[in-house]
């Protein structure tokens, strides 16, 4: 099935990279930035939304070789970042695009504020083992901030219906080791702040390979953190985006080695144990 999704973006580029594509903001009918690529539109448009729309002869006079009438369609569009990243957005109608920018922007904000949040922490006064595993996690936070700073894909809809059942969102492999995020339904009904830490999510999955084996935020009654290789599991990275720095435990994650303290840049807060959130799907 992801063959289909494959070769739909595909399709999509081959269309985008036709010679007719010019690149204008927000619809097709909004002013012509005067590039072809959504590369560069982004790159000279931060903090925007482009779409790449082609020309599609509707009426082609066999006898002249020439096309009589034409209509405008969009094949392509992308929310460029503050940094004029692109982020390409396939499947989405105006408002989750709109809510997908706000979301990504939100993650970027999340990851570098967690990267520098690890990087302040004081890991001399804990034990080996919890030193490696923070050691890892920074590696990780910091490839998360770096992978929300380049080019990426988001996708609102596919084929696959099944890809979403239950799932707020998820990482999807393309070509070439590249991953596409499938936002889903669910997405679209978060808070700004869980749905930036939702990206950060698959955001780990695609640039660390972590692995999904426990949920923290998903309901009361779920312990909130684990004893487990808790720096690999991507909902390590969710539950600090939104709650801040803690140690996970069995039973409560704790900034009791706060030796976690506060970096001199106020990068994050430290939070005890879990707040009055819950509720929701997982993200795959
Ligand atoms: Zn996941």
């Amino acid at each position: 099935m992801r063959n289909i999704i494959l070769f739909a973006t595909a399709f999509a580029s081959l269309l985008a990279s036709a010679a007719s594509a010019t690149v204008h903001k927000e619809t097709c009918s909004g002013a012509d930035t005067g590039y072809k690529t959504l590369n560069k539109a982004c790159a000279n448009n931060p903090s925007s939304m482009m779409v790449n729309c082609a020309n599609i002869c509707t009426n082609f006079d066999i006898r002249t070789s020439k096309c009589l009438s034409w209509r405008t369609q969009e094949v392509a569009s992308a929310i460029c970042t503050s940094t004029g990243d692109k982020m390409l957005v396939r499947r989405c109608d105006d408002e989750q695009t709109e809510f997908a920018a706000q979301a990504i922007e939100k993650a970027r904000e999340q990851a570098e504020k967690l990267s520098a949040a690890l990087n302040a922490l004081d890991l001399s006064e804990l034990d080996v083992e919890a030193q490696r595993r923070f050691g890892y996690a920074r590696h990780i936070a910091k490839g998360a901030a770096n992978w929300l700073n380049h080019d990426r894909q988001f996708l609102c809809k596919s084929s696959e219906k099944t890809y979403c059942s239950g799932n707020l969102a998820m990482a999807i492999p393309l070509t070439g080791g590249l991953a596409a995020v499938r936002l889903c339904d669910a997405f679209f009904n978060l808070s700004v702040e869980k749905a930036g830490a939702t990206i950060i999510h698959e955001a780990t999955h695609s640039c660390c390979a972590t692995s999904d084996r426990e949920y923290y935020d998903v309901g009361p009654n779920d312990p909130p953190l684990s004893t487990q290789n808790w720096q690999n599991i991507a909902d390590t990275y969710y539950y600090w985006a939104i709650k801040g720095l803690c140690i996970p435990g069995e039973t409560e994650c704790s900034a009791n080695a706060a030796t976690i303290s506060e970096g001199d840049n106020g990068a994050a807060s430290i939070a005890v144990g879990r707040g009055a959130g819950g509720g929701g799907g997982g993200s795959w």
